[in-house]
């Protein structure tokens, strides 16, 4: 029995990853009926301050669309209770499935348990929903892989693994209220963390505690001020830095900003390596500027194809595919999971990743 649950998992596996990787165009597969019959799919999105998730809302609503569904996509502003109320007004409105990228992924129990008492399914987009026992499933991007990625850039490029050392480094989280941040951290100091211990990566302020470097709402302007306060309190004597972990391109911006503020990226004061997420625009272009070194490209494109096969299935009260029934638990339920792959992208392969993709046209990049 144990070998039959085993080979069917692997050919789940293998089947959703081949979907995973695929650039699918969808076509209109007529699943929702006619036009004027046709179903709504609500989608909640958190800001449009952020590029990416401008681009999730528009490939989930291209591809919804293609397939014959009405969409009711919505920001939030990053406010809390405008997603609440976006999303009960998807509900009252008809909405059949809900897709949720939430803001804070602990605040949404109680309109969930009114999807549910509704027949409403819910997927969580990108970010795990918490505390909920109405999610139904979860599409997103290995979260610690994306941590594993930025960690094993920094370890290639400083050449720890070769004994080389030491080298200071300073470390930010994102937004503790989101459930990513602590797994992209994890993920980074999977790689890190043994050299932090034998001491060829030195954090001069002494912050390592994800509560102590965790940056508030994802904002760039708070790991701008964080950046200060570490300069000045640290390494204003012309001590050198050489890294900072950031997990995403929201707060590159902010480091960015600070660093040339105090004066890095001059001859003698070259930027040190930083990480990011997302490989939004202005970061693909501070890449290319030698401001940033990677971002981690997560292609919106594959996790909207990701999605819209989970809603098919869903409405036809079939079981989605997924790759991964164990990582997720909510605090309320493991939810079964897919798991896109991120990949990185820095000056060297950035035309490559983001342009012969079809991503970005190298005119997007001035
Ligand atoms: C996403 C990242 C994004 C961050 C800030 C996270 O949940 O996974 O891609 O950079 O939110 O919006």
């Amino acid at each position: 029995m144990k070998k039959v649950i085993a080979s069917v998992l692997t050919a789940v596996l293998a089947l959703g990853l081949a979907g995973c990787s695929s650039s699918a165009t969808p076509t209109n597969t007529g699943s929702s009926g006619g036009d004027s019959k046709a179903k709504v799919i609500g989608v909640a999105m958190p800001t449009q301050s952020l590029q990416r998730w401008n681009q999730d809302g528009d490939n989930m609503k291209k591809q919804l669309e293609a397939k014959g569904y009405k969409v009711d996509l919505q920001y939030a502003n990053n406010d809390v209770n405008t997603q609440t109320q976006q999303v009960e007004n998807m509900i009252t409105k008809g909405s059949k499935v809900l897709v949720i990228a939430s803001i804070d992924g602990s605040a949404m129990s109680d309109v969930l348990k009114k999807a549910a008492d509704s027949g409403v399914k819910v997927i969580a987009y990108d970010r795990l929903i918490m505390k909920s026992p109405n999610v139904d499933y979860y599409a997103t991007f290995d979260n610690f892989k994306v941590g594993v990625t930025q960690g094993k850039y920094i370890e290639d490029k400083l050449g720890l693994k070769d004994g080389k050392g030491p080298f200071n480094i300073e470390l930010f989280g994102g937004s503790p209220d989101d459930n990513n941040a602590t797994f992209f951290f994890n993920g980074a100091m999977s790689i890190l963390q043994p050299y932090i211990d034998n001491g060829k990566l030195v954090v001069v302020s002494g912050q390592k505690e994800f509560t102590k470097i965790a940056i508030q709402g994802w904002d760039s302007a708070k790991a701008q001020a964080r950046m200060d306060n570490l300069i000045t309190g640290n390494y204003a004597s012309g001590k050198k830095l050489d890294v900072v972990l950031s997990p995403n391109d929201s707060l590159a911006i902010g480091i960015i900003a600070s660093l040339k503020n105090a004066g890095y990226g001059t001859g003698d004061k070259p930027y040190p390596i930083i990480t990011g997420q997302d490989c939004d625009k202005p970061n693909v272009l501070a890449m290319i500027n030698g401001q940033q070194s990677m971002s981690i490209f997560k292609d919106t494109r594959t996790l909207a194809v990701k999605v819209v096969e989970m809603v098919d299935a869903v409405l036809q009260g079939k079981e989605a595919a997924v790759n991964d029934t164990k990582t997720y638990n909510n605090g309320s339920k493991v939810v079964p999971s897919f798991l896109c792959d991120p990949v990185y992208a820095d000056k060297n392969n950035y035309k490559q990743i983001l342009i012969d993709s079809g991503y970005y046209k190298e005119s997007d990049l001035k």
